[in-house]
């Protein structure tokens, strides 16, 4: 399924096509895909706002395969294999954001699904590098949103400071958002988690209280405690002053969002930010987030809620994720996925 060009994702702009199989190169291992993701960042990049570097292009970068494929000198992995792809392709290796281990700020970085064809097709390649084990326990389906969501919002997690007994505030319950509640109950048992979801959106409500939200509320709610630290998962501006005057003195806002929709009013700096109040994003990830990140997810476990859709259907899984009616997340399935 290819984007030939930037448009609306109700045009259902994707088509079917055939092309070639890709042919791993030199360390490189070519995956048969089994299932892939979908998620906001495809919105993006569809309608303009995070354009691909080439078209057409193969988006979807939470792929789930099997090994089919080893180019010259790739050793790492075996044909028959069970690995995951995510939104880190390559990175340069010597600038000083790679150094430093932040490969997820490298200028010279490339995205799956935007810099290289990803997932919404029958096959794929990447560096043996940037290809991880996925954990037994999970089908093809319910790792694919792992790769992302779940990646990504382990990062946001961890970049939150949240520790045991403090109160964390999530903005926007879909796929991240449903995936780190699992972990932020586990590793931090006595802590407290709200939830803030759009008053319309009763289903994702219900996800949030069987998940072990301590309170559920509208967005531009405020909530029975002061927040410790809150990430806002939405795609749009109008949260973040919310967020940022329910937390706590010292508080801290991650943004987990590549781009968004409409602007963030603007800020009152003594209900917003003084105090000592932090706002920060999450962008991209590490080899290290999802190499980190998928044990864990086994250990806990988590359970993704999945809605599945076969690959000649991903506008339609698009149109639904754009209009929030996906209940955690929605996931191409591919022939010979389980
Ligand atoms: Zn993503
Ligand atoms: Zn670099």
């Amino acid at each position: 399924m290819v984007l030939e060009k930037a448009s609306p994702v109700e045009e259902r702009p994707l088509k079917l096509v055939d092309m070639p199989d890709p042919v791993a190169g030199p360390g490189q291992i070519r995956v048969s895909v089994h299932a892939c993701g979908v998620c906001h960042t495809e919105i993006d990049e569809i309608e303009g706002r995070l354009p691909p570097s080439r078209y057409p292009m193969v988006l979807g970068h939470e792929i789930v395969g099997v090994v089919d494929g080893l180019g010259p000198g790739a050793k790492t992995f075996s044909e028959g294999d069970r690995v995951g792809i995510a939104w880190i392709n390559r990175a340069c290796g010597r600038c000083s954001f790679c150094a430093s281990g932040a490969e997820n700020l490298c200028d010279d970085a490339g995205w799956t699904g935007k810099d290289a064809d990803g997932g919404y097709a029958a096959y794929t390649v990447v560096s043996e590098d940037f290809a991880y084990p996925i954990p037994g326990r999970f089908s093809d389906v319910e790792a694919a949103p792992l790769l992302c969501a779940g990646v990504i919002g382990y990062r946001a997690l961890t970049r939150s400071g949240l520790d045991d007994g403090g109160v964390l505030g999530l903005y926007g319950f879909g796929a991240s958002a449903h995936i780190v509640i699992q972990i932020a109950r586990y590793k931090y048992p006595n802590g407290k988690v709200f939830v803030f979801s759009r008053r319309n959106r009763e289903e994702h409500r219900e996800l949030a209280a069987r998940l072990g939200a301590e309170w559920i509320g509208a967005t531009e709610d405020t909530p029975p405690e002061k927040l410790d630290c809150a990430i806002d998962f939405t795609p749009v501006g109008e949260t973040v002053p919310h967020a940022l005057r329910n937390l706590q003195k010292g508080g801290r806002l991650v943004i987990n969002a590549i781009r968004k929709r409409t602007p963030i009013p603007e800020l009152e700096y003594a209900q917003h930010l003084w105090h000592e109040k932090e706002l920060t994003s999450v962008a991209n990830v590490t080899r290290w987030d999802a190499e980190e990140f998928l044990p864990l997810a086994a250990e806990v476990p988590i359970v993704p809620a999945v809605e599945e859709f076969l690959l000649e259907a991903a506008n339609d899984a698009l149109v639904l994720l754009k209009e929030g009616r996906i209940q955690g997340a929605a996931v191409l399935r591919l022939m010979g996925g389980r």
